[in-house]
């Protein structure tokens, strides 16, 4: 929905860092800020907010809380 926000951005600047957009890895600079986008954007369209690892890991504290149903 922010079309032209970043359009006018992406066509200057890197929307990364801004530096100046390389044609090779447009829009971006170089290919570690497009690694950088594409992470934000699989994040964000991937993971669940707020959450990054636990439980399913059996990645839980022994003893510490008798919290089991
Ligand atoms: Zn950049």
């Amino acid at each position: 929905m922010n079309e032209i926000d970043r359009k006018t951005f992406a066509a200057r600047s890197c929307p990364i860092c801004g530096k100046p957009v390389e044609p090779a890895f447009k829009p971006f600079c170089s290919k570690r800020c497009a690694d950088i986008d594409l992470n934000r954007w699989l994040s964000g369209v991937y993971a669940v907010p707020a959450k990054e690892d636990e439980d399913e890991d059996g990645n839980r504290p022994a003893g510490s809380e008798t919290d089991e149903k």
